[in-house]
């Protein structure tokens, strides 16, 4: 069957990775979670100390971006794959609220997302992946055969990640999380480079009121359909 791309943007805490993990497995596709990438990199900038008031701390974050590895490894045990920085498993680390304060900033600096939207392109190049993330659709894929645009409530998306991050054992509150979910929409939306923005030919799907299983459900019948076409395209010719 014809591979193609699918590419899944959208504002924070819509349950992208959830929707795109589900169908990457369905159809037996590649899935890349380009979010853990930006909160690595972030991960890597606070504790060595590259975050701070004065900006000559992100221009050591931007030397030091040469040095920075990451890789995506499967973990046998969730059967999903982590993400590693330097040869260290961060998938937890790279969750928690301190990070997503900062990450939106450190996502702004060209430099790392030049890097990163380079490594994205490669990991692409056969096909068959599923991708998600802010950009995909109209910088990393404007190609992609599929695209998809998630949005819901602020009010939804944080109350979700709200109790994500109780499961997991933080120490929040919901005013917190909501105010998160707020500033990190405001930041990557108002960039310069690469603003979250719906790709012009991605369909909007909005879950505020949907189940998991409705909203796999609809998108992968719709990517069912993309992968049809695709494929009688490639007959025809
Ligand atoms: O998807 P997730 O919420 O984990 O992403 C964390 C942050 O990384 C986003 O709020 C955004 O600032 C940044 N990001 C980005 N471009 C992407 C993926 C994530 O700027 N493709």
């Amino acid at each position: 069957m014809q591979k193609i791309i699918i590419a899944i943007d959208g504002y924070s805490s819509t349950g992208k990775s959830t929707v795109a993990k589900r169908l990457a497995k369905a159809l037996g596709y590649i899935y890349v979670d380009t979010g853990a990438m930006y909160r690595a990199v972030t991960y890597h900038a606070l504790k060595n100390g590259f975050i701070g008031t004065d900006s000559g701390k992100l221009r050591d974050l931007i030397e030091d971006l040469p040095k920075i590895e990451l890789k995506f490894m499967p973990n046998n045990e969730t059967g999903q794959s982590d993400m590693y920085l330097n040869g260290e498993n961060v998938e937890k680390a790279i969750r928690t609220l301190g990070v997503s304060k900062y990450v939106s900033k450190v996502a702004t600096v060209d430099a790392v997302r030049r890097k990163l939207v380079d490594m994205q392109k490669k990991m692409g190049s056969e096909k068959g992946i599923v991708m998600d993330g802010r950009d995909i659709g109209t910088v990393v894929f404007p190609k992609a055969e599929f695209k998809i645009f998630m949005t819901a409530s602020p009010e939804k998306r944080a109350q979700r990640r709200y109790k994500e991050l109780l499961d997991r054992g933080e120490q929040v509150t919901f005013e917190e999380v909501l105010k998160n979910v707020r500033e990190r929409d405001h930041i990557d939306s108002t960039r310069e480079i690469s603003p979250l923005q719906k790709a012009e030919d991605a369909i909007v799907f909005d879950n505020s009121d949907m189940g998991l299983q409705e909203q796999f459900e609809r998108i992968h019948d719709f990517a069912l359909r993309v992968i049809g076409k695709q494929q009688n395209k490639k007959d025809a010719k």
